[in-house]
């Protein structure tokens, strides 16, 4: 509970007092955005907007997204769905009054928004078996093929992040006018919005370009249509290896850099995110091979080294880049205090992990005798 004790309130109002790292929050919903805030995030530093697509009011515009056979068909799907994302937005943006949301475009596998091959097999074989509803079976078949188009061996290293806008810019186009209509209707209606917009996957600046050019001519659209303007920023994650040594490259066309060390620790470490724990992981820590769970306590040794570079090479380029980490590590206290030691800007955690990082913030700027002596 947000509201608690005085006690609470002013201990954590200490916290704030001496660190130096801000503390946003991860939300998907302005429910969760509105309980960032009430647990003292100040800001969000990432809307994973895949999560938007699952609800029930969306999946078959989604869907059919995905199953389009033309660029019209794909459009008139996107048509339904820019009105509710663009909803999905204002919320967020609407809690967020005043402060930095960093809202992601669109990053998993498509496939994952389509029924299971396995499921799908069953319904098709029963069809088949019975002999009725023929129109259905081609339904189901077609669709059916269509997942096995999609099928890929390594998803988690397929088609997902901004490749999948470079394959279909369509989709991020609507997302990033979701967003600008969104900040451009509540700029009208008198708040303060200070959208990001934040790419996934990156490995080359041209892909933060191929992005960038868009953004632009879609708000200056959007600024035309709506009579207004206000701030906004492009910036990417970095959560492959090469991003993290073009680091200098991409902050050429970044304003900011939010490192995304589930994905970081997975290609840094080769390592799959899905298997590892349930694999060979705990064999690896029972042998002492590694000291920890590297999902869980940040590696300082490999991806954190990645991370320091990155923000070094980056800060070469761009002296104002700003930078942080929205991976689960956002909200483990030993990663915070190397987020702190590395520098960084802010760390983005789950909404009930904010008074626990606010903490942990702290503690690493006591821990290295700044502020002290401040109280
Ligand atoms: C990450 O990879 O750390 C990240 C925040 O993105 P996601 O977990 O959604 O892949
Ligand atoms: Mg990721």
């Amino acid at each position: 509970d947000p509201e608690l004790s005085t006690e609470y309130t002013t201990l954590l109002g200490w916290a704030d007092e001496v660190k130096k790292l801000s503390v946003r929050a991860n939300a998907d919903t302005p429910e969760d955005a509105a309980k960032a805030r009430a647990f003292g995030a100040t800001g969000i530093g990432l809307t994973r907007t895949e999560h938007m697509f699952m609800g029930a009011d969306r999946l078959p515009f989604v869907q059919q997204m995905i199953l389009a056979e033309s660029l019209e068909e794909r459009q008139d799907a996107l048509s339904h769905l820019l009105p509710i994302q663009e909803n999905d937005f204002y919320g967020i943006l609407q809690a967020m009054e005043g402060l930095p949301v960093c809202i992601r475009l669109l990053d998993p596998p498509l496939h994952e928004f389509l029924p299971s091959l396995e499921e799908l097999l069953v319904e098709t074989t029963k069809l088949r078996t019975s002999g009725k509803n023929a129109q259905l079976l081609t339904e189901k078949d077609s669709l059916l093929r269509k997942i096995r188009q999609l099928h890929e061996f390594n998803p988690m290293l397929g088609h997902r992040g901004c490749r999948l806008g470079i394959t279909f810019p369509e989709i991020y186009e609507m997302q990033i006018r979701a967003i600008f209509n969104a900040a451009a209707r509540l700029t009208k209606e008198g708040y303060t919005v200070l959208p990001e917009v934040e790419i996934p996957l990156t490995i080359d600046k041209a892909e933060l370009i191929f992005f960038n050019d868009r953004i632009k001519t879609i708000a200056q659209e959007v600024f035309a249509a709506y009579g207004t303007s206000f701030h906004y920023s492009c910036g990417t994650m970095i959560e492959i290896p090469r991003a993290a040594l073009l680091a200098d490259e991409l902050a050429e066309v970044s304003e900011f850099f939010s490192f995304g060390t589930n994905d970081l620790t997975q290609t840094c470490m080769g390592f799959s995110r899905d298997d590892a724990e349930g694999k060979f992981l705990p064999y690896y820590l029972e042998q002492k091979i590694l000291k920890e769970n590297p999902f869980i306590a940040l590696d300082r040794k490999g991806v954190g080294q990645l991370m320091k570079l990155a923000v070094e090479k980056g800060r070469q380029t761009r002296p104002d880049l700003i930078t942080g980490i929205c991976g689960e590590h956002g909200g483990e206290p030993s990663s915070i205090v190397f987020c702190h030691q590395l520098g960084l800007d802010f760390v983005s955690c789950s909404p009930y992990r904010v008074p626990i990082a606010r903490l942990a913030a702290a503690q690493a700027a006591v821990s290295q005798g700044e502020n002290l002596g401040t109280r």
